[in-house]
């Protein structure tokens, strides 16, 4: 008895296994027929099911979100951030990707959309600081927060065109409105999608940012 239940076991361990294996495969084969380079999504520990929730706006994706000023080559840096520790607001996880200037100025980067799209939400957060939400038209919603300023006066509802200047790279936020240099300058992105259960699902933007480096705009001034 005690051997059958074993076999049985086994059976049911090797099935499961067989098929977790079969939706990874499927789910690899869905981006790259959308030309989505996978590497990132596995350096990043990125589920298949979640990055099957890339694919609707991957052809949207433009421009990296930082452009340097002048004629120079700035470099920017980011790292898997993904989920990291953060205290500030209670404990919390971090939902983005933080991006770095070579040189740790605010208000001097410009941060430009990623996409085509429709302004969502502007305005300040405790979190966020000075920030701008963008959604898509393949229903991404890009989150750019900690702006030292915006690039002009934006409404909710009003579109954009991937690339248009948004506001610059700054340290606004963990606090009340105005609040800055709590914590060194950078763009905090963030990427959402509804889902079926969440209003607003977080994706890691790692992929995103990878796939966009070399997109990088400059803006002559
Ligand atoms: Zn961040």
């Amino acid at each position: 008895m005690g051997r059958c239940l074993l076999f049985l076991w086994l059976l049911l361990f090797a099935d499961a296994l067989l098929l977790g294996n079969l939706e990874e495969k499927t789910s690899l084969g869905v981006l790259r027929e959308a030309g989505i380079p996978q590497e990132s999504f596995q350096e990043a520990g990125i589920s298949s099911e979640d990055a099957l929730l890339y694919v609707e706006f991957w052809e949207d994706l433009e421009y990296f979100p930082l452009a340097f000023p002048c004629s120079r080559k700035e470099e920017f840096f980011f790292e898997n951030g993904w989920h990291d520790k953060r205290n500030y607001g209670g404990e919390r996880l971090h939902e983005g990707c933080d991006i770095f200037g070579s040189q740790s100025i605010s208000g001097y980067y410009p941060v430009v959309s990623i996409t085509d799209g429709v302004v969502e939400q502007v305005g300040w957060l405790p979190l966020g600081g000075w920030r701008i939400g963008i959604r898509s038209s393949g229903g991404g919603y890009f989150y750019y927060a900690h702006l030292s300023s915006y690039g002009r006066k934006f409404t909710e509802g009003e579109k954009i065109n991937a690339g248009e200047l948004l506001g610059f790279l700054g340290d606004s936020g963990y606090g009340t409105e105005g609040t800055t240099g709590k914590f060194p300058p950078h763009l905090h992105l963030g990427i959402y999608v509804r889902t079926e259960k969440e209003e607003e699902y977080a994706l890691n933007p790692y992929p995103v940012l990878k796939f966009l480096q070399e997109k990088q705009k400059i803006f002559f001034y």
